[in-house]
């Protein structure tokens, strides 16, 4: 019994000292207020593009690690061969807290590793990398958690990525009017589609572009394999060429029918801005092109074409285009938006000393009062009970 009194004592101070650690002691952030893309000029992230540039590329799938303890079959060679075969030019093995070096003489090799271990899969992908960031909360994360483990993934050589944002919550359609210090959203993945997410984002004026991923957990039963994919432009498959294209757009999402072919997948010929006049040519007929604008408002429909145009005006704010093909397959093209020339520098969460000092002033204590308790109850079980004690009063 007492074995286990001490066991239910250390459960109950780990809880309280992550409760304390995550809603106190983590640093509070003010953050910039959201602001649709504005100014003179219209950005296009496929202004340098070449048709002939487009790689198919995952970046998400889970190897066999932890000695198992994680969700993965299979191991990273049969990862990096399942895609090769399926023509894919860039294949990451992305376990969690863990960077699998398999392949790391190939050119296209990407260290990468999926972050996250709390309850509600708040999870991002981290490209580029060459160490595992372990800083995480593990309850429900606030807003000020989520920018703190996004503070500490930030770097300007890596590439960091929200994966499933819509899955069990992990990000909450609000909080994207707030969050900063990211470059992608995994917005296709085969357990959720965040568009709504994404949309949140860009209407607040974030330039966060697309990722298409697997999400691959069995490469043994080839599960969810070639589902859903990225495409980079890229004259050659180098680390530092995707990161670039994948932090200024230069890239698509894709779903991928059932019955598509892997080696003839529509791709993206041009998206031309020549004033405020918008072109798309796709390399086939889609049977809808739909183009989205700020708070997910549809502003043009176009049916059974590959070219669309349209005029884009500055309360659109932004304008990105989704196609769907007569087989299913659908392209989630990264956004034009508008903006001022003068001004490329990204917006950032600063950080808020007065208030973190405040909330860590009361964790302290709220901490102090614990122990007391702890070490009373302590004293008080080492005390013989009372009616051993002997009575002198007689
Ligand atoms: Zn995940």
């Amino acid at each position: 019994m007492k074995i286990l009194r001490i066991l239910a004592l250390c459960i109950l101070t780990f809880c309280v000292l992550s409760f304390l650690n995550q809603y106190f002691f983590c640093p509070q952030f003010t953050f910039p207020r959201p602001e649709p893309f504005r100014g003179d000029s219209i950005l296009n992230p496929y202004a340098q593009i070449r048709s002939e540039q487009w790689v198919k590329a995952n970046f998400h799938a889970h190897a066999k690690a932890w000695q198992g303890v994680t969700n993965g079959l299979g191991n990273a060679a049969q990862i990096h061969q399942a895609y090769q075969q399926l023509g894919y030019g860039i294949h990451c093995v992305s376990n969690y807290q863990s960077i699998d070096s398999t392949g790391s003489g190939e050119p296209g090799y990407i260290p990468a590793y999926e972050h996250g271990y709390n309850i509600e899969k708040t999870h991002q992908l981290v490209l580029g990398e060459s160490a595992v960031e372990w800083l995480d909360y593990l309850l429900p994360q606030t807003l000020y958690n989520k920018q703190d483990v996004l503070n500490h993934l930030k770097n300007p050589n890596s590439v960091v990525i929200l994966n499933h944002p819509a899955l069990r919550n992990g990000y909450k359609e609000s909080d994207f009017a707030s969050l900063t210090g990211y470059d992608c959203m995994e917005v296709l993945n085969p357990s959720v589609i965040s568009t709504r997410h994404w949309d949140a984002a860009l209407s607040a004026g974030r330039r966060v572009f697309v990722v298409g991923d697997d999400d691959l957990h069995d490469i043994v039963n080839r599960d969810r394999l070639g589902k859903m994919c990225t495409f980079v432009n890229i004259d050659k498959p180098s680390k530092e060429q995707v990161l670039s294209a994948l932090k200024s757009g230069r890239s698509y999402g894709a779903v991928l029918a059932a019955d598509q072919k892997p080696g003839s997948v529509p791709y993206l010929e041009h998206l031309w801005v020549r004033g405020s006049t918008v072109e798309i040519l796709l390399s086939e007929k889609a049977a809808q092109i739909l183009i989205t604008g700020q708070n997910g408002k549809t502003i043009a429909r176009f049916k059974n074409t590959e070219v669309a145009r349209f005029k884009i005006s500055k309360s659109d704010h932004y304008a990105r285009a989704t196609a769907r093909f007569e087989n299913g397959t659908e392209l989630f093209f990264n956004p034009v938006f508008f903006s001022d020339q003068a001004s490329q520098v990204q917006p950032v969460a600063h950080e808020d000393f007065l208030q973190t000092i405040f909330y860590r002033t009361l964790g302290v204590a709220i901490l102090f009062s614990y122990l007391t308790l702890l070490g009373m109850f302590l004293v008080l079980k080492k005390l013989p009970p009372r009616s051993f004690i002997p009575n002198n009063t007689q």
